[in-house]
């Protein structure tokens, strides 16, 4: 059984790679819900839809989010009479957030409610929030403190950020399915995809345990960088990371996985630094991480898992020495 922790657009590729390699019941892909927030009376979570619909081949792959031939006619419409328009909500996508806002307002819990909707996609894969209790990003800019989306979307990314806030997570608990993955005597690896580290997987190793649970794990962790020659392959990952005062490189990224992750996957064409994530005390492979098509993200996933069943190895040859 494999563990994956994922945010949206890199996250949702190298799960699709996963759940092309693994059977359903070998694979629990745990998504950030740091990004979720109540828009025009809905709950949205971005980073759990974008996960289920590539899973259910639904995915734009142009955007990297929604739904695949989607249409606007709702944003036309709520443009006309003044409504709020920054947050783009698609037709089909938007049934998706009517349901899941229902369903939580009738009492269920968000796994809950992504199981149902998985179920509903056809997804087989387990996909589960992070917790069930409700833990906000809180970028802190140059322009003051803004809510996630109010960061990402409404502002670009343009604000210089100063801090992340993982509100609540602290005492939010991994949800049951999170829970079980990690006590899973199953479990053969944890694999970090290539999301934004402080943005996607910050939140899921802030929220209560998951930090210590996962660095302690008897199994390895790989993370995968989601940092492509200096630069972030889609997103503000390398704006972010400069304006934190680190070089927008794979060697930061061993440095801010250092101490949960034991290895890490780097693009070829980052190969020069396999010293620097090294030094950083994780042993590292380099592979081609852009995953452009279907067949790029089922061999990604297949060098991840050889890469972790090669620590499991290392790991096994020590304890019996
Ligand atoms: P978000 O929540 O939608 O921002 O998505 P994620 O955090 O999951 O993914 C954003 C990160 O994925 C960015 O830092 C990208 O550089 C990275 N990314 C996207 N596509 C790829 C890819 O094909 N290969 C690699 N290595 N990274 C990718």
């Amino acid at each position: 059984m494999i563990l994956a922790l994922a945010g949206g657009v890199g996250g949702s590729k190298l799960a699709r790679g996963l759940a092309a390699c693994l059977a359903p019941s070998d694979l629990t892909v745990v998504v950030n819900t740091g990004d979720d927030f109540r828009h025009l009376g809905l709950w949205v979570s971005p980073d759990l839809d974008t996960v289920v619909y590539a899973l259910a081949g639904l995915a734009n792959r142009e955007t990297g989010w929604g739904l695949a031939g989607e249409t606007w006619h709702f944003m036309e419409a709520l443009g006309r009479l003044g409504g709020e328009t920054w947050f783009r909500l698609g037709d089909r996508d938007l049934a998706t957030h009517v349901e899941r806002t229902r369903r939580l307002d009738a009492g269920a819990t968000l796994s809950e409610v992504t199981a149902a909707l998985c179920a509903a996609f056809g997804v087989a894969h387990r996909v589960v929030p992070m917790s069930d209790q409700p833990v906000a990003t809180v970028v802190h800019t140059d322009e003051g403190p803004l809510p996630f989306q109010h960061y990402f979307v409404r502002r670009r990314c343009v604000p210089a950020v100063r801090a992340v806030e993982h509100a609540g997570a602290h005492s939010a608990r991994p949800s049951p399915a999170f829970a079980a993955a990690l006590d899973d005597p199953r479990l053969r690896a944890i694999v970090v995809a290539p999301s934004n580290p402080l943005l996607s997987i910050g939140p899921i190793l802030a929220v209560g345990g998951v930090r210590d649970a996962i660095a302690g794990a008897r199994v390895p962790v790989v993370a995968v960088s989601p940092i492509v020659g200096g630069e972030a392959v889609k997103g503000p990952a390398a704006k972010i990371l400069r304006e934190l005062g680190h070089a927008a490189s794979a060697a930061t990224i061993a440095t801010l996985y250092a101490g949960v992750a034991d290895g890490l996957v780097v693009d070829e064409r980052d190969r020069a630094l396999c010293r620097t994530v090294e030094a950083a005390g994780l042993r590292v492979c380099v592979a081609d991480t852009l995953m452009t098509d279907a067949q790029r993200e089922a061999g990604l996933a297949q060098v991840v898992l050889a890469f972790a069943a090669e620590l499991a190895e290392a790991r096994g040859g020590r304890a019996s020495a």
